[in-house]
């Protein structure tokens, strides 16, 4: 990610982008004022640049403590007329939903703009969804980017048209788009920035008969995606074979119809714009088509809406035979409707459709990408060397072990979700959505009047925990809960790029702002808290056993700095193993440190058959130096017991 590509302003030079850039430079462009998002891939980088670029474009761009609030907080700057831009992931909005089905009903006024981007095959989210079935739901416009360039041009045009139909307008990006470079040609900043203002006839409310009128609304749109200026058709005139695509999928499909040397027989309709259709304009094109291939990403969106237009329009359409997700002919990587496409996938589909003979790759590839593969070291998901979240996994662990009454421990979102894996010691049972590791807790905690007897634990991050973690808490407080909070404290939101969060004291722009410590939020709810640092595993260990003999909803604040952001600024001693006394596999459940512990920096020499540290990976906590039953672990100059 370059930010100054984003600080380029000569208009109509071309400058390298991603396509979370583009968007961001298009928020400029079109005149911005009010930018709002809670981080999450893969569209963090939109709102971290737009908070750089805050004070020089005077615009004002903030980290909200959950998307709902960020969506209110944009619309709000809607309703006074000023434009104004939401940034979410597919979770994010399940999260804003409740408030974006009444807004696209209340309507609005100064354009907004609601960026979505889908993480097909889930590379940093927690599951895969395709939020266009949400979008549709909510009476709104889908516009999806097929390169960079597209992703600012379109959304500069979303502002235009959300104020011409009065409704958000969604952009809907994904993964390869959000991250892809391009080169994007910079236009001209909007500098026709509106006062705010909320006059006695600006109404934005919401009822019955308000379903009307998002009817009404959703037909001129469909009229206007007539015309919009992003549909367009490439190819032969009148095509017998036609490709139906949108995002990404429209890149795909040039390369492979070039690759499989059939691009004068097959024509491609590209969809800028994908809910509300431009009915006319994909029929004009299927009534000289025989055969329909639809490419999209994720859910079939696209082929069931066109193949629902085509049994309505039927009377005007040749007899068409459709390929797609539906009848198996495209797939993502794991099957049709699961996760991303690429060139490969959409060769090998369109060379099987058109029975073509295709060879993927010259003979013997396949051979010696397997054997260059082989010399990379197996890697396997686990918390960042140094990171105090291990620690405090294996504190909760041991007292759950000491207590001996089966604990249980409900989980949540974050870097900490890794607490489901082996590096993680399978310590969370589940994991749903932000927050609710504390409304399941309160659940189980409640079912002592049953018999329930086991002690119940929720681990949720420091960010989660203003996210969506204060209301569940309140309710334990209320309804007399019981269950340990274990509150994994890094001081930043490490897994999207460590942007900040009320615990901090800094917004998104970089200036000075209040500071919430989670234990005084805590405090003011009345619930008994404590403060401990995780690096101490043997007094974090007797905190948690301690804490779960009392009764009632208790909380506990694990605090150390993500160790990413120490190690930049921290000069630590050097940790090593003193082979003399490494005991091996004959150590705890074998080679402890490496394999049960299991920090990427601590390995295993097979030829000495004793542990080492890696130097160039070990963050220096010194945790490993505090655990090891032999205390073969050492910080260097630093005598035993005074660590
Ligand atoms: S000190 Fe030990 S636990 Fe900490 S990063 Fe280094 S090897 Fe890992
Ligand atoms: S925990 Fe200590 S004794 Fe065991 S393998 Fe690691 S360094 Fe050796």
């Amino acid at each position: 990610m370059s930010f100054l590509s984003l600080q380029v302003n000569e208009v109509g030079k071309q400058v390298l982008m991603t396509g979370n850039e583009a968007v961001a430079r298009a928020a400029i462009e079109a005149g911005v004022s009010y930018a709002s998002s809670y981080p999450g891939s893969p569209s963090s980088e939109i709102l971290g640049n737009l908070g750089k670029l805050a004070k020089q474009h005077n615009l004002y761009a903030e980290w909200s403590t959950n998307e709902k609030v960020a969506l209110e907080g944009a619309a709000a700057a809607s309703f006074a007329g000023v434009r104004a831009i939401c940034i979410v992931k597919p979770d994010g909005l399940n999260v804003a939903f409740d408030t974006l089905k009444s807004l696209t009903s209340s309507g609005t006024k100064g354009g907004l703009v609601l960026v979505v981007s889908d993480d097909p095959s889930a590379h940093s989210s927690t599951n895969e969804e395709d939020s266009r079935y949400l979008e549709k739901v909510a009476h709104m416009p889908i516009l999806e980017p097929s390169t960079p360039q597209e992703a600012k041009d379109m959304t500069v045009a979303a502002f235009d048209l959300s104020e011409k139909v009065k409704l958000p307008v969604c952009i809907r990006s994904v993964t390869r788009i959000c991250h892809a470079s391009g080169n994007v040609t910079i236009g001209p900043v909007n500098k026709s920035i509106k006062q705010p203002v909320m006059g006695p006839e600006d109404r934005f409310v919401t009822n019955i008969l308000f379903h009307a009128v998002q009817e009404k609304k959703l037909a001129m749109l469909a009229q206007l995606a007539e015309q919009w200026p992003f549909n367009r058709y490439q190819g032969p005139e009148n095509a017998r074979t036609l490709i139906i695509t949108a995002g990404p999928g429209f890149v795909y499909a040039q390369e492979a119809l070039s690759v499989l040397g059939v691009e004068e027989q097959v024509g491609i309709l590209k969809l800028g714009i994908s809910w509300p259709l431009p009915e006319n304009f994909i029929v004009n094109h299927l009534e000289h088509a025989d055969q329909v291939i639809f490419l999209e990403e994720i859910e079939p969106f696209n082929e069931e809406n066109i193949m629902r237009l085509a049994a309505h329009r039927l009377e005007e359409v040749y007899p068409i035979k459709f390929y797609g997700q539906k009848s198996g002919h495209v797939s993502g990587q794991l099957g049709p409707g699961l996760g991303e496409i690429n060139p490969d996938t959409v060769i090998r589909a369109l060379a099987g459709i058109l029975n073509l003979s295709y060879t993927a790759q010259p003979k013997g590839y396949g051979q010696e990408a397997a054997s260059l593969v082989q010399n990379v070291p197996e890697r396997e998901l686990a918390f960042c060397a140094g990171c105090p979240h291990r620690a405090s996994f294996w504190a909760v662990k041991s007292a759950l072990a000491i207590n001996g009454r089966n604990g249980v421990v409900m989980g949540d979102i974050g870097c900490y979700t890794m607490g489901l894996l082996r590096t993680g010691y399978k310590l969370l049972q589940a994991v749903l959505a932000m927050g609710s590791g504390v409304g399941l807790a309160h659940g189980l905690g409640k079912l002592d009047r049953f018999g329930f007897e086991q002690p119940v634990v929720a681990m949720v991050g420091d960010s989660t925990f203003y996210h969506a973690a204060i209301p569940a808490l309140i309710n334990a407080k209320y309804n007399k809960s019981n269950f340990l909070l274990v509150v994994l404290d890094n001081e930043t939101t490490a897994m999207t790029g460590h942007q900040p969060h009320p615990g901090l004291g800094l917004n998104a722009m970089g200036d000075e702002t209040e500071h919430m410590p989670i234990e005084k939020v805590v405090n003011g709810l009345g619930l008994p808290v404590e403060v401990y640092d995780p690096y101490d595993v043997d007094g974090t260990t007797k905190m948690v056993f301690d804490m779960l003999q009392e009764q009632g909803t208790k909380v506990l604040v694990l605090r150390r700095t993500c160790a990413l952001v120490t190690a930049k600024k921290e000069t630590k001693p050097k940790v090593y193993v003193d082979q003399k006394l490494c005991i091996g596999d004959e150590c705890g459940c074998n080679r402890f440190c490496s394999r049960t512990f299991a920090c990427p920096a601590s390995i295993w020499d097979k030829k000495a058959q004793k542990a080492i540290i890696d130097e160039a990976v070990c963050n220096r906590c010194g945790v490993c130096v505090s655990l090891c039953p032999q205390n073969a672990i050492k910080l260097e100059g630093v005598e035993a017991g005074e660590y």
